[in-house]
């Protein structure tokens, strides 16, 4: 099924069982990758950083075997260490939708660095950045750069927190907002991944004003309301779920949101990181047509570079420091280079016909999975989304994490092994989506389609 906001979601059909599993090379004819220098570097990580990286899903921890380390990257693809080459479906979580290393990217933050690093006081860049992102989404009247996402949302949350007066925030299982501390409880993404409930680390009062619905069951909201009357400042979503895998809004969920959250008092924050400016250009609050109160941003807004943002109404956006009492600051926020490679890969991305490109593109992958899940009797649910693709080794459809939790998590790894020995690099995890850029034309949805058929038949058994 295919609804007006680009959106697909359908099982596998056609399933025919093993008897009609392809007989096509299962691998005998690749040839052998080595990966001996990745191993080399990650044996010497090991002795430098906990787990040997900086972000805990990179360490392969769900999937088996140890991270590659990448040379280079250019458009679809990077180059590992040993030289050996893939399609890039994780393009660092989502920010490069214009692919590695653009030209008009990679020409506007060398100029801006050629003027100097940062300064620590206003540039033009952020105006035009901010400008750039308020003509896209009508719902920020006021905008705050900030670092990373993590800090949007945690900023946004103590915003909402102090203009409601209130302490209690909603957010859903499996949906992830960055790692500050009152977040982490039923998180997605590497907590999923690691399968760390919540952290260590994190006082119980901390996260006690923190409580969780089920993603899609805007009863489960209701619910929470009545038992905190007057206590909850604000409801905090993915509009799109994409860190318990993609997992789509039904039909009505995020208008309900609006409804129970303005009927309450209480403020509507979608935290679009990772769907702002993938979903549509206009994130997902204009596919879905619901606006928010708040609005947090990340990936894509900086181009590459480490940008966060947040933003919204204006009488609760004028409450942050210095027009307010809400304090907020950074060194580095509004980073001229970092703003530079966010306008200019917002620019690129606004060009005619580029979204419905990348859309086109994203839902080919998604129906090659099902084909291919079909034809070899493997179930399999594959959904796109705007620039972004998803799929579970499950029966039924996936409408919240229960239901993403259930799905066949070691099938996953030896499909995501397999789609790598084939050129494919996939986010090393069940729990996160699949991202399409702007460099990724025919050529590599076909590669990825043949890659898929492959490694699927080698699953069907
Ligand atoms: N919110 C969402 C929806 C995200 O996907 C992420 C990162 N995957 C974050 C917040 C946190 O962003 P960052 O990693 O930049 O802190």
């Amino acid at each position: 099924m295919t609804d007006g906001t680009g959106t697909t979601e359908a099982p596998a059909s056609g399933g025919t069982g093993p008897a009609h599993r392809s007989t096509r090379g299962h691998g005998s004819e690749r040839a052998a990758r080595s990966t001996a220098e990745s191993a080399r570097l990650f044996a010497r990580a090991l002795e430098l950083f906990p787990g040997g990286v900086n972000s805990p899903v990179r360490a392969f921890r769900s999937v088996g075997g140890e991270p590659l380390f990448i040379r280079y990257g250019e458009g679809a693809y990077v180059v590992d260490v040993d030289g050996n080459r893939y399609i890039d479906h994780v393009l660092s979580w989502g920010p490069l939708v214009l692919g590695h290393a653009h030209p008009a990217v990679v020409r506007a933050l060398t100029d801006a660095a050629s003027r100097g690093t940062s300064f620590g006081a206003p540039t033009v860049a952020e105006i035009e950045l901010a400008d750039e992102i308020r003509s896209r989404m009508i719902g920020l009247e006021r905008i705050r750069m900030v670092n990373s996402g993590t800090e949007a949302v945690m900023s946004a949350i103590r915003l909402a927190r102090a203009f409601t007066k209130r302490a209690g925030i909603v957010k859903f299982a499996g949906c992830y907002h960055g790692h500050a501390d009152l977040m982490l409880v039923q998180a997605g993404s590497g907590v999923a991944t690691l399968s760390l409930p919540d952290s260590p680390g994190v006082p119980p009062q901390t996260v006690s004003h923190t409580h969780v619905a089920r993603y899609n069951d805007a009863d489960s909201v209701e619910s929470l309301f009545r038992a905190h009357p007057d206590d909850i400042a604000a409801v905090i979503v993915e509009p799109v779920a994409g860190n318990m895998g993609l997992v789509l809004p039904g039909d009505t969920f995020l208008q309900d949101l609006r409804r129970i959250t303005s009927r309450h008092g209480a403020l509507l924050i979608f935290d679009e990181v990772m769907t702002g400016f993938r979903v549509a250009l206009g994130g997902a609050q204009a596919a879905y047509g619901v606006t928010p109160d708040l609005t947090t941003l990340g990936k894509v807004i900086g181009g590459g570079l480490p940008v966060g943002a947040f933003g919204g109404r204006q009488d609760i956006m004028d409450m942050i420091a210095p027009a307010g009492p809400v304090y907020q600051a950074g060194t580095l926020s509004g980073n001229p280079v970092a703003m530079h490679a966010g306008l200019a890969t917002l620019r690129e991305l606004a060009r005619p016909g580029v979204q419905d490109s990348l859309e086109r593109n994203a839902a080919a992958l998604a129906e090659a999975l099902r084909a291919a899940a079909g034809r070899h009797g493997v179930p399999l649910r594959a959904a796109s989304v705007g620039s972004m693709f998803g799929f579970f080794f499950v029966d039924s459809p996936v409408t919240d994490w229960d239901g993403a939790s259930a799905s066949d998590r070691d099938r996953f790894a030896a499909f995501f092994h397999g789609m790598l020995d084939r050129g494919v690099y996939l986010a090393p995890s069940p729990f996160e989506a699949g991202f399409v850029s702007t460099a990724h034309g025919e050529t590599e949805v076909a590669a990825f389609a043949a890659a898929a058929e492959d490694t699927i038949a080698s699953l069907a058994d």
